[in-house]
């Protein structure tokens, strides 16, 4: 995987630039496309200025105008934090339908291999645990997380008959919870949430009554899968499962946030939003034989790096505020 021109679509998010890091350290070409709405361009400025690297400002709900040629194409650009993709839920879909076909007819065009970020939202509130990628899901077309879940299953298959009609190279990775530095600290999700609240001496808010379940993924590990399902053979163009298959309920990853920082404040409850997904473990049997990939970073060793990330962040926050 060295010396490709690689475009990454979310390059500025979280996700999208521990993987542009990792392409750059590579030997690859970066061109990173993001239309800032939720990923800050403070995320690649380790990576501006080297001439391997290329950042556009664009939404991917147009068309890119870009003459070179082009090897690969990592679909990331979308909201990921429900808060997030809630707040302009029209946008949410057109970002994952409309950008999706706007990348996947530039990979047409050149020739690229594609993969696409999908999500274990596509099974919505699942019926069986853990969840293989055989099974259909359970979401609800008319809720708050619909412009989501449905966006991304429709972007799957138009990956799906790209590939079959058009014989586009495409990947598609269902990727479950992700966690590490460079979530944004008011990005809403659980881990981000818990870590700034323990930090600043604030009540974790646990919704419902914290029995809900996640399995959380360190951000490396996912890159290193994001990267293998890239480099894989045509075998793998149907989803493949990407996550921690670690379950833990939102009130266990209270508790060892607490423990870890030390912290004071006290667990309160609010409610659960609607459509709030009650279970959520990946099987990874696919990823495991196919890409001999599996997480490596254990839930407790990734919590304390994206603690002393967000600790370091928050600190150098009060030192500008008193200058
Ligand atoms: P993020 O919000 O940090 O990053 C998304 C990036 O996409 C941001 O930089 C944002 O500005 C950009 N973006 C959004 N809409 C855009 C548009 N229309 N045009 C151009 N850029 C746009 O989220 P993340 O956690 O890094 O997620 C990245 C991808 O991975 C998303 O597609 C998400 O659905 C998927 N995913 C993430 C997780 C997770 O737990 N982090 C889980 C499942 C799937
Ligand atoms: N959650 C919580 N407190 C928070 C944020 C989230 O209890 O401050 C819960 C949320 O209701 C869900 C789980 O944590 O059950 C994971 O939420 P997140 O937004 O991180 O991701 P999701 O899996 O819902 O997309």
């Amino acid at each position: 995987m060295s010396g490709k021109t690689i475009l990454v679509t979310g390059g500025a998010g979280f996700l999208g630039s521990h993987l542009c890091d990792r392409l750059i350290e590579a030997g690859n070409r970066v061109i990173c496309i993001d239309s800032l709405v939720t990923g800050s361009k403070s995320n690649v400025t380790q990576l501006m200025g080297r001439r391997s690297f290329e950042f556009i400002e664009h939404d991917i709900i147009e068309p890119l105008a870009f003459g070179g040629e082009i090897d690969q194409i990592y679909n990331l650009a979308c909201p990921a934090s429900p808060i997030k993709y809630e707040l302009d839920p029209l946008h949410t879909f057109k970002t994952s339908v409309y950008g999706a076909m706007n990348m996947l007819e530039m990979a047409r065009e050149k020739n690229a291999k594609i993969l696409q970020a999908s999500t274990s939202e596509v099974y919505g509130d699942p019926s069986v645990s853990p969840q293989p990628e055989r099974y259909f899901g359970n979401v609800n077309t008319v809720g708050p997380r619909s412009c989501y879940d449905e966006g991304k299953r429709a972007a799957e298959t138009l990956f799906h008959d790209f590939h079959e009609r058009f014989g586009v190279e495409t990947r598609i990775a269902r990727i479950f919870n992700t966690y590490g530095p460079r979530m944004s600290p008011d990005d809403g999700r659980v881990v981000s949430n818990f870590i700034v609240q323990a930090l600043t001496g604030q009540d974790l808010t646990v919704y419902g009554d914290g029995e809900q379940t996640r399995s959380f993924c360190y951000v490396d590990d996912l890159v290193d899968g994001l990267c293998r399902l890239m480099a894989s053979g045509p075998e793998t163009y149907m989803p493949v499962n990407m996550g921690n298959p670690g379950e833990f309920t939102v009130g266990e990853l209270a508790r060892l946030v607490l423990d870890k920082t030390g912290a004071s404040p006290r667990i309160v409850y609010r409610d659960l939003p609607q459509d709030d997904p009650h279970r959520r473990k990946p099987d990874i049997t696919s990823a495991r034989t196919r890409l001999g990939w599996e997480p490596r970073v254990p839930l407790s060793e990734g919590l304390d790096r994206t603690i002393a990330y967000f600790a370091a962040l928050l600190t150098r926050a009060e030192e500008t505020a008193e200058r």
